[in-house]
């Protein structure tokens, strides 16, 4: 992903975190998805489906696996605004995500309703819908204040951050290696390790 795009997608979600009246830890994703008038809905689905976003003229609704951890749910959630804000242009569309994996889609193909036509997403919509969710529930401005106080690269401290946002402690050490190397990029030190792993990883 450019870094041009990547900073846009930062930017709405930080736009509709504002809007909503939403910037402050844990983010309550019920304002957002009110702003967004999406109904969100904790149903049994298919283990492997973590989430789906249905859009039916002016209806919009989130399915979301209740058998999943929480924070789980509260990413897929996420995932599915990031799908309908940067995704939906217009008409019905349908997505269904198995299994999503911070920066990476893993397809389930055995599932019925995954091959459902207007389903599919590309890899790209994957990924940038997972950048949405990052920045939706670690927004930066907040993240960084959090981990000043912090040492960012403590385990234990990682995990406390993780609770604090209620996202996964897998989440949170992805969003702390991009955020710091964000900065780093900005600051134009285009040699450090860590810069080599952020193409990596996207
Ligand atoms: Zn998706």
């Amino acid at each position: 992903m450019s870094r041009h795009r990547t900073e846009s997608i930062e930017n709405d979600a930080l736009g509709f975190l504002r809007r909503a009246d939403a910037l402050s830890v844990p983010i309550d994703l019920v304002k957002v998805a009110r702003l967004l008038e999406v109904s969100v809905h904790h149903e049994t689905l298919e283990d492997e489906v973590s989430g789906v976003l249905l859009i039916k003229g002016p209806e919009r609704h989130i399915l979301v696996n209740q058998a999943h951890h929480p924070n789980r749910q509260r990413f897929s959630i996420a995932h599915e605004l990031g799908h309908l804000v940067l995704h939906h242009k217009d008409g019905d569309r349908l997505f269904v995500d198995t299994h999503i994996k911070l920066y990476q889609r893993v397809g389930a193909p055995s599932s019925k309703v995954y091959t459902e036509p207007g389903s599919a997403t590309t890899p790209q919509e994957e990924r940038e819908a997972n950048q949405f969710a990052s920045a939706l529930l670690m927004p930066a401005p907040l993240l960084k204040q959090a981990a000043k106080e912090r040492d960012l690269w403590d385990e234990l401290d990682v995990s406390a951050l993780a609770s604090m946002f209620a996202v996964s402690e897998q989440a949170m050490a992805i969003r702390l290696q991009q955020l710091q190397v964000v900065d780093s990029v900005l600051m134009m030190e285009p040699n450090r390790k860590s810069a080599g792993a952020f193409h990596e990883l996207h």
